[in-house]
């Protein structure tokens, strides 16, 4: 499955930030394929339409689709030098598919910070200039090796040329995944900045609150998008029942917790999306990825559905909602016959046709 790896300078939340995700998985654990590994934590992804779908069908339980979070060590200024943290550190980041990058926002004078004060554009920054540092040592040692098999004329020289327009643009201080530069020939490299980016904001209440202050944290990273959340409260929120939850998150002006904005614009990061099914069993949601064609959309559920594909029938979720059942859907003509070139709309109730 793909994972967002969460970074961020020492002391701005992450460990708050990611116990929550932790616990809320721990909820969340009717989930049959996680496997729970101390520091990964697999978060659902919040689709009221699930309900919906479950009260139409009658399903005995809901299944949403889910967004795994790894907890890399902290980055401190020098990591990318450093032999034994950075090395792990670096390992754990390149296995990521996305990155959620923790900046500290909050202001509690009894938290240290780690530079003396608290800068969240200064903090963005040192953490880029470490990914910054460490892709131009993969560059570098890659282009030694390149200019020699190219030289023996083992690779494609567009290899060594991306290599040699990435190292440049990065001394330029670029970010790699602003750099314009096609960069699928050296996609082996795993090059952190090439990776698309979360910044997520961890601020007081009374920054949550405040439309013009966010606005601003949210011009420094555009066209990143950016989560403001404040770490302590999501980790109350995790402790309380539905209810609860629910009236706290009211009273700090949030119609969504961080932890289900985070979910939900991690997912949308990771370039993934989700297609319905539904029936007495189980109502659920498949993640699959956007612009996917109808039978690499059933090959996620069987890989026999993939290789039977005949048809799909497809129902959009506001109209099955509006018709109260397939039946009348269908009896509406909002049930549609597509084939296999058909490319999967996010809120299609799906069944499919196929032979096996
Ligand atoms: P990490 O080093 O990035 O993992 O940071 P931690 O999660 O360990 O947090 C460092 C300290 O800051 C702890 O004492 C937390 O209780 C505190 N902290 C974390 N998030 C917040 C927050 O949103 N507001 C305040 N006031 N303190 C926080």
């Amino acid at each position: 499955a793909l994972t967002i790896g969460i970074v961020g300078l020492p002391n701005v939340g992450k460990s708050t930030l990611f116990n929550a995700l932790t616990k809320n998985q721990v909820l969340a654990a009717n989930y049959p394929f996680a496997t729970i590994e101390p520091n990964v934590g697999v978060v659902n992804l919040p689709d009221p339409r699930l309900n919906a779908l479950a009260g139409i069908f009658g399903s005995e339980r809901i299944l949403p689709a889910s967004v795994s979070f790894v907890d890399i060590a902290g980055i401190v200024r020098g990591a990318s030098e450093g032999e034994g943290l950075g090395n792990q550190f670096l390992a754990n980041i390149r296995e990521a598919d996305a990155i959620a990058q923790v900046v500290r926002g909050f202001a509690d004078a009894d938290v240290v910070h780690v530079d003396g004060a608290v800068d969240p554009k200064n903090d963005m920054e040192t953490i880029n200039a470490e990914l910054q540092l460490a892709d131009l040592q993969t560059l570098e040692k890659a282009i030694t090796r390149y200019e020699k098999e190219v030289k023996g004329k083992k690779i494609d020289p567009v290899v060594l040329e991306a290599a040699l327009a990435a190292k440049d643009a990065l001394e330029r201080g670029t970010l790699l995944s602003a750099s314009g530069i096609d960069l699928t020939p050296i996609r082996e490299l795993g090059l952190l900045t090439a990776k698309p980016f979360i910044f997520v904001f961890n601020v007081d209440e009374s920054v949550l609150t405040d439309a013009e202050a966010t606005a601003k944290l949210a011009a420094l990273v555009a066209p990143a998008q950016a989560v403001f959340l404040d770490a302590k409260i999501e980790s109350e929120l995790i402790d309380l029942d539905p209810e609860d939850a629910a009236e706290l998150l009211a009273s700090t002006g949030q119609e969504e917790s961080g932890l289900d904005q985070l979910a939900r614009i991690g997912f949308d990061t990771l370039g993934l999306q989700t297609y319905l099914t539904a029936g007495p069993k189980e109502a659920r949601a498949w993640t699959i990825g956007k612009g996917w064609k109808a039978p690499q959309a059933a090959g996620v559920i069987h890989t026999d559905f993939e290789k039977g594909f005949i048809k799909a029938e497809v129902i959009s979720f506001d109209d099955l909602v509006a018709a109260g059942s397939v039946l009348e859907a269908r009896s509406r003509g909002k049930a549609r016959l597509e084939g296999k070139d058909y490319v999967m709309q996010d809120g299609d109730v799906v069944e499919f046709r196929f032979n096996n």
